[in-house]
């Protein structure tokens, strides 16, 4: 079965062709990232506009890449939600009318199941169940998972989510927008112990995360260490971004350790723009390992939003059988675990 996915939830178009015996044909990503970076922010209606000034250009681009017709394709996965409603309602429409005129059938995916779903389409990818850590722009989520479908969620963020974080610090740090990349490149040059910043919600048991109070440590120690002009040296900035970036993932790493422990699974998979963090993979390797167990995840261009995700996703559900009626489907809001299970 061949199917084209459509990704459209934020600041991302991406499309790509999943064929579920040859694997992935073809993929396309235009971000928007420097439109919006501007404003220090996605801006939803000029995102929305610019996704519909990119989809149909990409969709011909991965038919081509592919070297197929629109003919040749089985079904349609489009992202439905969670994300902004305008941007949502672009590639939903798109992606449910290309169906119909092609009369195949056309299936609503989760974002954050097509994240999750990520890391199947590597080499060597994890079979269930297994435990996933959801780390993005707007979710940070401990999930037990028994299959496509079948989600425990474990625990989350209370307030900010570990992307929204980065990108908050950034700006602090008066990084560009989205600034968990750029933290990350300074953090490389940082001496991570400069600074120590807290472990937030560590000391006590659960597996709920808090990362909001970093970013009020972050503004305090940057402006503690600022000369007269407010400017604030090379050196320092990178040992911020050092401190901030061990903080999250010493946090992200000892929940993980601990969800592990709880559900008494050896499969951990790290999933969403955060898990390209190469700070957190090589961290969460090493206690992964601790427990006896493996470590997953996705290569760093399927990490943050994608279409390879979404195409992947909708290709497992039509599979089993799901379809999406005629409804132009987009749910700002849409809890992981309504989702129906595949079997
Ligand atoms: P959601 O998936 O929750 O709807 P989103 O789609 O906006 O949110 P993603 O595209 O999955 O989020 O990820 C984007 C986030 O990942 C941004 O917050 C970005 O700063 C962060 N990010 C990307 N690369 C890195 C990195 N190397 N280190 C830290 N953060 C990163
Ligand atoms: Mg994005
Ligand atoms: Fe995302």
């Amino acid at each position: 079965m061949r199917v084209l996915g459509i990704e459209t939830s934020c600041d991302e178009t991406g499309v790509a062709i999943f064929d579920s015996e040859k694997g992935l044909l073809a993929d396309a990503l235009y971000s928007q990232v420097a439109m919006h970076s501007e404003y220090g922010g996605v801006v939803p209606e000029l995102a929305s506009r610019d996704h519909v000034r990119k989809l149909l250009p990409l969709i011909r681009e991965v038919l081509a890449e592919a070297q197929l017709s629109l003919h040749d394709l089985d079904g349609v996965a489009f992202t439905a939600g969670p994300g902004l409603i305008g941007a949502l309602m672009v590639g939903a429409s798109t992606g449910r009318a290309l169906a119909m005129g092609l009369g195949i059938p056309a299936i609503a995916v989760h974002h954050m199941e097509g994240h999750l779903l990520a890391p199947m389409l590597e080499e060597n990818p994890p079979s269930f169940p297994f435990v996933a850590l959801l780390v993005s722009g707007g979710h940070t989520q401990l999930v037990k998972v028994e299959g496509i479908g079948e989600y425990e969620l474990l625990g989350e963020s209370l307030d900010d989510a570990a992307g929204e974080a980065f990108d908050k610090a950034a700006k602090m740090l008066g990084l560009d927008y989205p600034g968990g990349p750029l933290i990350a490149r300074l953090a490389e040059k940082g001496d991570r112990s400069r600074f120590r910043f807290p472990r937030p919600m560590t000391d006590r048991p659960g597996l709920e995360f808090s990362f909001s109070g970093l970013k009020t440590f972050t503004l305090n120690t940057a402006n503690a260490h600022r000369d007269e002009q407010g400017q604030i040296d090379d050196q320092t900035m990178a040992d911020i971004a050092a401190a901030f970036e061990d903080a999250v993932v010493d946090t992200l790493s000892i929940k993980c350790r601990r969800a592990l422990q709880q559900t008494g699974l050896k499969q951990l998979i790290i999933a969403g723009g955060v898990s390209a963090n190469r700070h957190l993979r090589l961290k969460l390797e090493a206690a992964v390992k601790k427990e006896g167990a493996e470590l997953y995840y996705a290569r760093a261009k399927f990490c943050t939003d994608n279409g390879a995700m979404i195409a992947y996703a909708g290709c497992q559900r039509l599979l089993a059988g799901q379809a999406s009626d005629l409804t132009i489907l987009a749910k700002p809001r849409w809890p992981m675990e309504t989702l129906e299970p595949i079997s």
